[in-house]
């Protein structure tokens, strides 16, 4: 994968007097800022990783845009302009981010809607529609996987075979037929 040249994340994570022009969670990184008449942010960002694949989201209200698997360049910039430009929020706090347990609860949710319509591999690029919310990196995401696999093997299965990137690899497991009754 073609590493992601981007600036560095160094800018302030934490929420305490970052303004939101500057501000830019652990595992996104922000590209462009919108702003409406009101002066609430619309960004673009990407991940950590996949950095090809962007998302759009309004930091006055709850538009969020990432297509069925994140949306390219161009559709996120048309995406954001055109929400910026009709959107009428105020700015909002900034997301405050979720702690541990509230991650692994948003991840194994995902994973279960997941379940129920497809079984393909999972990456921490699967949840790029989240980021702003579990302000992680790439890491910490692997690591909450990594313990939903142990604790829902009938839902995630990991193998510890490495990939090429040296990274277990997650697969959505069948979902099991409903037991046909007695
Ligand atoms: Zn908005």
């Amino acid at each position: 994968m073609r590493p992601c040249n981007l600036p560095s994340a160094a800018v302030a994570t934490h929420q305490g007097g970052t303004p939101p022009e500057r501000w830019e969670p652990l595992g996104v990184h922000i590209r462009w800022r919108y702003a409406n008449d009101l002066g609430a942010l619309t960004i673009v960002y990407t991940a950590e990783t996949n950095c090809a694949l962007y998302a759009v989201a309004c930091l006055g209200c709850p538009y969020r845009a990432t297509g069925t698997a994140g949306l390219s360049q161009e559709e996120a910039v048309a995406a954001a302009n055109e929400h910026a430009t009709t959107c009428r929020s105020l700015p909002l706090p900034l997301p405050a981010g979720l702690d541990e347990a509230e991650a692994y609860d948003l991840l194994l949710e995902r994973l279960r809607q997941m379940q129920e319509f497809e079984t393909q591999p999972v990456s921490v690029a699967t949840f790029l529609a989240d980021r702003l919310d579990l302000q992680g990196d790439d890491d910490y995401i692997r690591e909450i996987l990594a313990l939903i696999a142990t604790e829902h093997p009938d839902l995630l299965g990991m193998t510890t075979r490495e990939s090429i990137s040296g990274w277990a690899m997650f697969q959505l497991q069948p979902q099991l037929p409903e037991s046909a009754p007695a």
